[in-house]
């Protein structure tokens, strides 16, 4: 058997210090996931996880030192910057324990879930998916994944993101409401977990727009940075 054409490539994140590369298989992200966001977006702050997915070739791989650069997409007014901590999965499994989650993960690294917040508002009135304002091309930059053997299992690490050198969103991943063990525990209730699998989990307030020619700056202490331009 031969495919009728060349398949796409396999989407794939760098991993720091190393020539290998993580091949993506899903994408998934975990809405809400710190208080005073959920607030921002018009929640309370207290409901349980709920998770949606993008593509895997919806990663922009960043490697260390270079700015990665992402077409400003069509179809929206309103680009936001989500910044979040991504943990990559190494070992799949179901019905995962909080307490042994932390066998599951290969690393951690910064992402960005970009978001048309305008079709998402829309999508959120009237009842439709979120497709089309999360999972679109380019809208997961991500920068090189930090194995955990390096990193050691993460519970507090200051996340930041500026624009243009301005501050706009400034947290601690020890503020998110469901932690990644949690995160991992709940997700794997779904969906049965693979190597391969990234998750974003979930982004602290002060998102908001960018627009063409803006350069995003994110960093999660110990993760190094993600350098990003809007073009
Ligand atoms: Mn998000």
């Amino acid at each position: 058997m031969s495919f009728i054409f060349s398949p796409i490539p396999q989407a794939a994140v760098p991993i720091a210090d190393s020539d290998a590369v993580f091949p993506v298989h899903r994408i998934y992200c975990v809405g809400q996931n710190y208080a005073e966001h959920a607030k921002e977006m018009g929640a309370t702050g207290r409901e349980a996880p709920f998770f949606f997915m993008k593509p895997a070739d919806a990663v922009l791989p960043v490697l260390p030192g270079t700015t990665g650069e992402m077409p400003f997409p069509g179809m929206t007014q309103n680009l936001h910057h989500e910044v979040e901590l991504v943990v990559a999965i190494g070992k799949g499994g179901r019905h995962i324990d909080a307490a042994s989650a932390a066998e599951h993960v290969f690393g951690y690294a910064i992402g960005l879930d970009m978001t048309r917040r305008d079709l998402q508002s829309e999508a959120k009135k009237a009842g439709r998916p979120w497709d089309t304002s999360k999972g679109f091309d380019c809208s997961a930059p991500i920068a090189s994944i930090h194995l955990l053997q390096h990193s050691g299992w993460l519970t507090d690490a200051a996340i930041h993101l500026s624009v243009n050198g301005v501050a706009r969103q400034k947290s601690d991943i020890a503020n998110m409401i469901w932690n990644v063990a949690e995160v991992i525990a709940y997700l794997s209730k779904y969906y049965m977990l693979q190597p391969g699998d990234l998750i974003f989990t979930g982004t602290p307030e002060g998102v908001g727009a960018v627009q063409p020619g803006d350069v995003i700056e994110a960093k999660i202490a110990g993760l190094g940075e993600l350098h990003v331009k809007v073009i």
